[in-house]
């Protein structure tokens, strides 16, 4: 797979947003991963991403993981690659989406951690996973509501296949900057509240995207989701 030059410097430029948020905020630059979000991108530019050294993928349709799975991986070559699921999860996919990602991001109450439980026992193996909020409060967005996450997350850390890992959240989509920074403040306060009351560490804070990944790293995000700083507007979805 060649290196894509457009897409090594949009790369190179996001890292360099994200190392600057993170001078800015006191924080070392390794604190803060990157994950390409790489919904309706054909599997060529994702392993053009993987190519100009992208590791960490995240794919919101367990449709697309499976139709692009093949291709990826001949395409990629042997260069290491991880996925994780960052769309809504059905029930009726948790078979099929653990053939491909080593996260589920988007674990949003105990009907879907029991799903997953299941599942992976039968498998014998363990799954990471992050608890979603729906910090924005708004009612077309997944994940738990801020007052249940904390009840949330400690009934996936009693599932024993389940390592809960941290929280995720999409944030608030506004102009306004200072409330959009609040969403990701407060699931940085449930993560820390959620890590008291389980007495466990969850390092994890997947939080911030093309548009506001500064103000997500200024409230400790350690993982921001990347698509079309990277990949280029996508077209609109119905
Ligand atoms: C699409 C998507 C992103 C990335 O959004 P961009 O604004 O394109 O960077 C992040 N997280 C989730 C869950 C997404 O669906």
């Amino acid at each position: 797979m060649a290196v894509d030059a457009d897409i090594l410097a949009n790369l190179a430029a996001v890292r360099e947003r994200v190392d600057a948020a993170c001078m800015a905020a006191g924080r070392a630059p390794d604190e803060v991963g990157l994950l390409l979000a790489t919904k309706t991108q054909p599997a060529a530019r994702i392993a053009a991403a993987v190519a100009a050294g992208a590791r960490l993928i995240g794919e919101n349709r367990v449709q697309e993981l499976a139709e692009k799975d093949a291709e990826l991986t001949a395409l990629a070559d042997g260069r290491p690659f991880e996925r994780h699921f960052i769309g809504h999860l059905q029930s009726n996919k948790v078979n099929q989406v653990l053939r491909y990602v080593s996260c589920v991001q988007s674990v949003d109450g105990v009907e879907l951690a029991d799903r997953l439980q299941r599942r992976l026992e039968a498998l014998d193996r363990t799954l990471d996973v992050l608890v979603q909020v729906n910090t924005s409060g708004e009612a077309s967005k997944y994940g738990a509501a801020p007052a249940d996450a904390v009840a949330v997350v400690q009934e996936v850390a009693r599932r024993d296949r389940l390592r809960v890992r941290g929280l995720m959240t999409i944030g608030l989509q506004s102009p306004d900057e200072a409330a959009v920074r609040a969403s990701y403040r407060a699931l940085r306060e449930l993560r820390d509240h959620a890590a008291d009351t389980v007495g466990a560490g969850l390092p994890v804070l997947s939080m911030g995207m093309s548009g506001d990944l500064e103000a997500a790293v200024a409230e400790g995000a350690t993982l921001v989701r990347i698509g079309s700083a990277v990949f280029g507007a996508r077209p609109r979805t119905p």
